[in-house]
């Protein structure tokens, strides 16, 4: 059933959905359905004949390298002369952590069987094995975390500091809960590896050194940034703010702080905060170790810093989802979204298959989700009525089955 509503999207899509900056340059690869195998090193000259490709074969997911080829169909990497790649960015709500996915997200150690609510760790904490396998779930509170961190990306990494214009950047739904963000820039195109990996750790705030970024002592005085400087400094001084107006006395004692001055820290904060914002900011009410002051600053870093899968990034042939293509688990559309509405973004209104009517299907399991500020579930082996967009999903989760006799 989801097969045909595949096979019906690619059938109506206009090709020039599919395009792609230099399209002929790309290598394309799709993941049939009911087969845990990738057709890789295809290429195509036009949108045209991918499209009659996706309508025969209808694929459950589709990609497209980053990499500009000369030869993007060469079976072997070294052959197809790598001319040059997108500088992209993925915003996963699946790597960062919302209190949410306590509620509806699960996941199994595949070697000990070990299971448990909630984000999914790196490795099993009872037998350490890193086969796990996860169901995780889109929901309001983690879309909204991932917009909030494509549009700090976008804002204020990529345009005000890097330079990138916005009109050289293309957004795209991830067909889950995040966003892929392409830089189309001729000054990013030729970035080599390296470059990539000091731009993505830029990003994340790795290795952000304070004595580099405005701190100092003199004599007895702490000299620090203002709010208003821009880049990392300002960064800084905003996330320490930030991390203040927060924090309490018990996220201080985790932070291993000696209890003097966490004590201190706590009876002086509305003054460290005042002093921030004057100008010059005055930081000296900050007399505590500067050990302690690197605990707090690191967990400053951690609020402004963007929570980026650097993997993608560094990474420069990599095969990203097609814009506009289908995303097999979720039944969603890869959609392209301008950057003004990235804000308002919904993916089951501006993103699903088909919209609007009520169905009837049978859920395995589903936890409560809230969707568009509407709560649906919690559902356990039993038949419900759902809106399609909401079907679809589910049956491209696996955990729906459609009714007999009912056509979707
Ligand atoms: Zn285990
Ligand atoms: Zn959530």
């Amino acid at each position: 059933m989801l097969a045909k509503l595949f096979k019906q999207y690619y059938k109506k899509i206009s090709p020039n959905a599919l395009n792609v900056r230099d399209f002929e340059k790309r290598e394309f690869a799709y993941m049939p359905f009911n087969k845990q195998t990738m057709i890789r090193h295809l290429s195509f000259t036009s949108p045209e004949q991918l499209k009659s490709l996706l309508e025969k074969e209808t694929p459950l997911h589709v990609y497209y390298s980053s990499a500009y080829y000369e030869n993007p169909s060469a079976p072997e990497m070294e052959e197809k002369n790598w001319l040059a790649a997108d500088l992209v960015f993925d915003i996963d709500a699946d790597h960062i952590y919302t209190p949410c996915k306590e509620r509806h997200d699960t996941w199994r150690c595949l070697d000990c069987g070990h299971a448990d609510k909630g984000m999914a760790p790196d490795k099993c904490p009872k037998c350490g094995s890193k086969k796990i396998d996860s169901e995780s779930w889109v929901c309001d509170q983690c879309l909204e975390v991932a917009k909030g961190e494509a549009l700090k990306l976008i804002e204020d990494f990529l345009s005000n500091d890097l330079g990138f214009s916005i009109k050289e950047m293309e957004i795209v739904f991830s067909g889950h809960r995040g966003f892929h963000v392409h830089v189309e820039s001729p000054s990013a195109l030729t970035l080599d590896v390296d470059a990539r990996r000091e731009l993505a750790d830029y990003v994340r705030g790795l290795g952000i050194g304070l004595n580099f970024h405005g701190f100092s002592k003199v004599s007895n005085l702490l000299i620090g940034p203002s709010i208003s400087d821009s880049g990392w400094r300002g960064r800084l001084a905003r996330g320490f703010y930030d991390f203040l107006s927060k924090v309490d006395e018990e996220t201080l004692l985790k932070l291993k702080m000696p209890k003097k001055w966490v004590k201190y820290f706590m009876d002086n904060r509305e003054r460290i905060m005042a002093g921030l914002l004057q100008n010059p900011p005055y930081w000296s009410w900050l007399k505590i170790s500067p050990s302690s002051l690197d605990k707090i600053l690191s967990k400053a870093v951690e609020c402004v810093a963007c929570k980026i899968d650097e993997r993608v990034t560094i990474d420069i042939k990599r095969l990203m989802r097609l814009p506009n293509s289908l995303h097999g688990k979720t039944g969603l559309i890869a959609v392209k979204i301008p950057y003004t509405k990235l804000d308002s973004f919904e993916p089951f209104k501006e993103a699903s298959l088909l919209r609007g009517e009520v169905v009837k299907l049978k859920v395995i399991r589903m936890p409560e989700i809230k969707l568009g500020g509407v709560s649906i579930g919690p559902y356990k082996d039993e038949v419900v009525k759902l809106p399609i967009e909401i079907a679809i999903y589910l049956l491209a989760k696996g955990v729906g089955e459609p009714i007999e006799g009912i056509e979707l």
